[in-house]
């Protein structure tokens, strides 16, 4: 497997020869939030709307046309890209992973769920999970349990088991944690979620962009992740769901586009995707993550996972060689490309703040994970988190920055 032509590669992110100030070039290590652009999919972008532009659902005119395929074409490649064999009958297309979680959590949890029933999550989840099913779980009267984070920062799998069974409807998990890096075994948790008769939904933000993914390897019934942390734009996510739940499903909003009747009284819905698609989507948004897709696959995901590792590998080593500076998650070698830690002494936001004014750009705070921190015993941590145009001089460039913040400090 050859390694990434890095310069080749930063070529196409413009933004990372940006000087953010006082000549300096931006460092940045804030993937996990947002990832860049490559210029093919700001292209995308921009020859939509200078070559395309125009409404959906099927006009008449050329335009119009032109651009119904298009944006239906985007999500069979999304959906191919996941893995899914069923097309665009299997993704919809979400403002991001929030969306895809709150869809699911409407359409499918309100509905269904009852008082004794069970959600079971991680302790890692992400607010987005977390919030969306505490609340669901609050107006219907279901319970919501959480599979415990050992020491390591793994899920203890031990508890999974105890805690997933009979009343359990849903398992909703992160596939990789945006705070501790730790890939969860998605595959086992699904098996246990299948064998007591429960879904499971895996929150993709943090791994669609870096791995490989394959729903149907995995075995989940729901998958949602978000354009804008796989070199995408803003704007725009994907959900699949399995064929058929996503056909028996109500949807979570209404209006134009997602019906096929309406009369004063009643109404009937539409198809995957467009039932769960209200109102204008995001076209231009829509048809530029598809080639992110395709970006992405032209520099090969397995390249870029094995890019990562080693970034982040470098990266620990390099943490660790401190003992002030506490990591949060399991080794190197069993992570996705990010790093969260605290340096003794000073808060994460005086660090990043003094990170900033070297141009080195990281995360500090809870990362929208705040019952993690509270496990972790800390409010906040500061986050490094890698992509395919990093390199090994940026992570010596945010050493170098720890070490001028320990100095001021000191
Ligand atoms: N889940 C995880 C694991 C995430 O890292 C994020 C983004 N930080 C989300 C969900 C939410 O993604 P978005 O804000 O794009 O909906």
């Amino acid at each position: 497997e050859e390694p990434l032509d890095i310069g080749r590669i930063r070529d196409e992110f413009p933004i990372l020869e940006r000087d953010v100030g006082d000549g300096q070039r931006v460092v940045y290590l804030d993937n996990a939030a947002t990832s860049q652009t490559p210029d093919r999919v700001v292209d995308a972008m921009s020859d939509y709307y200078r070559g395309t532009n125009a409404n959906v659902h099927r006009g008449i005119h050329h335009l119009s046309q032109e651009a119904s395929l298009a944006y239906e074409n985007a999500h069979d490649r999304l959906a191919e890209f996941v893995g899914a064999s069923g097309g665009r009958e299997e993704m919809v297309f979400t403002k991001n992973t929030t969306e895809g979680l709150n869809l699911v959590a409407y359409g499918w949890g309100l509905r269904e769920l009852k008082p004794g029933d069970e959600v079971v999550l991680t302790e890692m989840e992400h607010h987005s999970s977390l919030v969306t099913w505490q609340q669901i779980a609050k107006r219907t009267g279901a319970d919501v349990k959480f599979i415990e984070v050992d020491e390591a920062g793994r899920l203890d799998m031990e508890h999974a088991r105890e805690i997933i069974g009979p009343n359990t409807e849903m398992v909703s998990v992160a596939h990789v944690s945006n705070t501790l890096g730790t890939v969860n075994p998605i595959a086992d948790l699904a098996d246990l979620a299948h064998e007591h008769d429960s879904f499971i939904f895996a929150d993709g933000a943090q791994a669609v962009p870096h791995h490989s993914v394959d729903v149907e390897e995995l075995g989940v019934d729901f998958y949602a992740f978000s354009g804008h942390k796989m070199c995408g734009p803003t704007g725009i996510g994907g959900l699949y769901g399995k064929k058929e739940l996503l056909a028996a499903m109500e949807p979570f909003m209404y209006g134009g586009g997602m019906v096929r009747k309406v009369e004063f009284d009643r109404t009937t819905w539409a198809d995957v995707p467009e039932k769960f698609e209200a109102g204008t989507p995001p076209i231009a948004e829509g048809i530029a993550l598809a080639e992110a897709a395709d970006y992405l696959d032209d520099v090969g995901l397995d390249r870029i996972e094995h890019h990562e590792r080693e970034l982040v590998e470098y990266a620990m080593d390099r943490l660790e060689s401190f003992d002030d500076i506490e990591i949060y998650g399991p080794p190197a070698d069993e992570r996705a490309g990010l790093v969260s830690f605290n340096l003794d002494g000073v808060h994460a936001h005086d660090l990043a703040s003094i990170m900033n004014d070297h141009a080195v750009a990281i995360r500090p705070g809870d990362h929208c994970t705040q019952p993690l921190h509270d496990v972790l015993g800390t409010a906040a941590s500061a986050r490094a988190s890698f992509y395919l145009y990093n390199t090994k001089d940026e992570v010596d460039e945010l050493i170098a920055a720890i070490d001028e913040a320990r100095e001021l400090f000191a």
